[in-house]
């Protein structure tokens, strides 16, 4: 039987982690993939205080580090369901259950797709969601990057030292990204902007090749050579496994108090999955904390 057991090692599952383990309480950390989530897929962040500029990969392996040392469980595994039973919590993985009495859902979210003819024939053939992982690849391309917030301004920032072009294509005229990385976007000449306009197509034999534009005002199509296309269009929560709690919004995100609880006692959420409005390293971390030391308080007050 577990205190507590945090499905997802991203930021926010690291630090509740942390937080629980440090109260001196038995806790497991489940991950379906590699720890540190999304940042794993983040080239530089900016914005994490104490650091100028550090690499996702690099601020994830700082946060897993000490975890082992404070005698967090680390646990290879797909969470597909929690079951509650009062006081004591099912964890069901694919192939094993654990019994906790706390549940902490950090599985944050994932990217959303653009929903057009060839971006699901042509995925890791030119069509990628993560510039770190693939933005090698291209070097000396002209490639598209379809969106206008901090991902989308942030990676073509990012494959302008490979790529001989970046252009990003965004729906509305201009972008929703912070105005530091639009000043650096706008400045970098190896960028350019396609304005009020929409990725109808993706056309490639066996790799891209070129994409299919709407305007979205003149309503006038036109096709455009490019050898990737990197797409940040928004997120989904991945909470799917959290059905049977009904702890979810009509869109899926989880909802959760100002403490992390959701509205099953000894559940709590925490990190991009949750219902809110900032979705950044940050507001991952400083939810973990809160959920740790609530998770901590529910114990001594309940079992
Ligand atoms: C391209 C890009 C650039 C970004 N740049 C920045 C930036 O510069 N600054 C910033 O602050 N934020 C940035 N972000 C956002 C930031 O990465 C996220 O807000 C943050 O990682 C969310 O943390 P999380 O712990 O909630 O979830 P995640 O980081 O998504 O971690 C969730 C973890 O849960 C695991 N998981 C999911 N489902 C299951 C399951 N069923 N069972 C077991 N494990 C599961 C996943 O494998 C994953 O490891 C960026 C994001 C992207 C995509």
């Amino acid at each position: 039987m577990y205190d507590t057991i945090i499905i997802g090692a991203g930021p926010a599952g690291m630090t509740a982690a942390l937080y629980v383990a440090r109260s001196n309480l038995k806790v497991a950390l489940i991950e379906g993939g590699f720890p540190g989530g999304q940042m794993n897929n983040t080239s530089d962040i900016e914005n994490y205080p104490g650091y100028a500029n550090i690499s996702g990969p690099e601020l994830a392996e700082k946060m897993f580090e000490p975890l082992e040392n404070l005698g967090v469980e680390h646990l290879y595994g797909f969470v597909k369901n929690i079951e509650n039973h009062g006081d004591v919590k099912k964890v069901i993985t694919d192939d094993e259950e654990f019994e906790t009495r706390t549940v902490i859902v950090a599985t944050g979210s994932k990217h959303r797709l653009l929903g057009v003819p060839g971006e699901e024939e042509l995925n890791s053939r030119g069509v990628s969601y993560c510039a770190v992982c693939d933005g090698a690849f291209f070097r000396d391309q002209d490639l598209l990057v379809v969106g206008g917030g901090d991902s989308s301004v942030e990676e073509a920032i990012f494959l302008t030292q490979f790529a001989k072009s970046v252009t990003i294509v965004h729906r509305r005229d201009e972008l929703r990204a912070q105005k530091v990385l639009q000043d650096r976007a706008f400045a970098n000449e190896k960028i350019n902007f396609i304005w009020d306009s929409v990725v109808k197509e993706i056309k490639g034999e066996n790799r891209v090749e070129s994409v299919v534009i709407e305007n979205v005002k003149t309503n006038q199509v036109t096709e455009h050579a490019f050898g990737g296309v990197f797409i940040y269009v928004g997120l989904d929560p991945v909470s799917d496994f959290t059905k049977d709690l009904q702890i979810q919004d009509a869109s899926g995100w989880i909802v959760t108090d100002d403490h992390m609880k959701t509205s099953v006692a000894g559940v709590f959420a925490v990190g991009d999955v949750r219902q809110k409005d900032l979705r950044q390293v940050t507001t991952a971390v400083g939810d973990g904390a809160i959920a740790g030391q609530e998770a901590y308080k529910y114990i001594t007050e309940h079992c």
